[in-house]
């Protein structure tokens, strides 16, 4: 295999090739600069303890008392993913202001030229300049969100390999002298007679508003238009909800989005997004999540953080930012989302600050999550294991809202890991249903259906009709960061 500069630079010629024979980017194809890395490669790293950081959470929390690194071995680890996560994102901001340089180069054209262009020269910069905006979109994207919660997935993992054994030793002393019937919500028994979140029913009036505000100013997706899985996804909600501290009816939406993500408004609204449907490969991973978003309405984590800030200024906010975006100023992670979905990744902006996800918040709502899905008869590691294909799979990109402002992932993990040691033991407990496999069958529809749409959609950062579709050269949903930041494998 050739060396990896090498690579690169070939990776890099052949790319430049195939645009220049699309006529898109020919002011790409002058001998590029090397990029030369900020942070040297180890090329030898321990072979075991990086396999064993591609496994699951799940399976790190059985085997880690087993395993048996050294300090030194772990310490080397550390400092490996710190250097090769500085030097991928070194290598994606890099490419950010390559493609701002062209981006300048095309636009001074266009002016310069712009009382003699003809007709279809016109159309090539046009086009020319909204494919450098959509790469250099990918590339900002990469480099401030996806390739960060890459790696912070492998460092928690790490600490998990490091800590986890101490940490269960503490679990099972605190379980054999009954000391783990006094944390907090300890009282698992009595869900649903106890008080998580006095005064829910004061929260409706407040959700009814902020539902209808989102509406009326375009922040909320569409809704999908299929009676099935909105029954299936509305029963199930309430089928967990039954169980749970939640004492107002939930009221649940299904939202035309292919984003990664569910987000609770205060007075128990439940909205989720397509994508999450997609991504969910049983009912316990789906309900574990649902059980973390009816958390949040029953803890009325919302109406806490409402107190700070009204809710007609977050909606002002969150339409100043779209604003920008829409006049192509912002270069942002919505910026992202508006070139993938139109106008509506943005809503996700708005849910996060109403939710104010906040750490204290997050954990709370993962504790009570996992117990309420336990309390309906699900399989609690679905949540678990649903956390870990988003940090591992296609979901850091798709799904980065979700982790944007998250407490950290090892102590996330660990935290909801031990809430499940706590848990009393059940027979049973579900993990996959006919219901859920059916429910699929009716989602495929309507992916096809929204993908088909999308391509016809006149996007608000794609304003010249006609064009090649945007290049797509950062990534491939899937890939493993190491393909990504072209690390060594070996
Ligand atoms: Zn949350």
């Amino acid at each position: 295999m050739l060396p990896l500069t090498e690579r690169t630079r070939l990776r890099g010629t052949m790319a430049c090739l195939l645009s220049a024979a699309l006529i898109l980017q020919t002011a790409a194809c002058e001998p590029r600069p090397r990029p030369t890395p900020k942070v040297p490669l180890q090329p030898a790293v321990f072979e075991p303890l990086r396999e064993a950081l591609l496994k699951s959470y799940e399976e790190l929390f059985d085997e880690a008392p087993r395993l048996e690194f050294t300090a030194a071995q772990i310490q080397q680890m550390r400092e490996y993913l710190r250097r090769s996560r500085d030097y991928c994102v070194s290598k994606y901001k890099d490419r950010v202001k390559e493609h701002d340089k062209n981006l300048e180069r095309t636009q001074a054209e266009l002016k310069r030229r712009t009382a003699t262009l003809s007709d279809a020269e016109r159309k090539e910069l046009h086009c020319r300049i909204q494919n450098l905006r959509a790469v250099k979109s990918q590339a900002e994207v990469l480099a401030n969100h996806a390739i960060p919660v890459a790696f912070e997935n492998r460092q928690a993992k790490l600490d998990l390999i490091e800590k986890w054994p101490a940490e269960l030793r503490q679990i099972q002393q605190e379980i054999a002298s009954g000391a783990y019937h006094n944390r907090q919500y300890g009282d698992v028994k009595d869900i649903g007679f106890r008080e998580v979140g006095k005064g829910q029913e004061q929260d409706v009036k407040l959700g009814e508003e902020t539902v209808r505000e989102m509406r009326q100013t375009g922040l909320m997706p569409p809704e999908v238009k299929n009676e099935a899985v909105q029954r299936y996804v509305a029963d199930l909600a309430k089928k967990i909800a039954a169980r749970s501290d939640l004492r107002v009816p939930v009221k649940v939406t299904v939202l035309n989005s292919k984003e990664i993500n569910a987000f609770a408004l205060p007075g128990g609204f439940l909205f989720v997004q397509r994508g999450l449907l997609e991504a969910a490969e049983d009912e316990s991973q789906l309900a574990g999540v649902l059980a973390h978003e009816i958390a949040h309405a029953a803890a009325r984590h919302g109406h806490r953080l409402m107190k700070k800030a009204t809710i007609a200024n977050l909606i002002y906010q969150a339409a100043q930012v779209a604003a920008v975006i829409l006049t192509g100023g912002a270069a942002t992670i919505g910026t992202y989302y508006a070139l993938q979905y139109g106008f509506y990744g943005l809503g996700l902006v708005l849910s996060l600050d109403l939710l104010g996800v906040s750490r204290e918040f997050e954990l709370e709502a993962d504790q009570l999550g996992v117990q309420y899905a336990w309390n309906a008869g699900y399989d609690p590691s679905g949540f678990i294991r649903f956390f870990d294909k988003m940090a591992t799979r296609e979901g850091y990109v798709n799904g980065v809202s979700w982790f944007r402002t998250h407490p950290p992932f090892y102590e996330r993990m660990v935290h909801t890991r031990r809430e499940i040691l706590f848990l009393p033991k059940k027979d049973g407990l579900i993990r996959q249903s006919t219901a859920f496999e059916e429910m699929k069958k009716e989602l495929a529809k309507v992916t096809a259906e929204a993908e088909e749409e999308e391509k016809g959609r006149p996007s608000l950062l794609a304003p010249e009709q006609g064009c090649p579709a945007p290049e797509k050269i950062e990534y491939t949903p899937g890939d493993k960061i190491e393909a990504i930041c072209e690390l060594p494998t070996s």
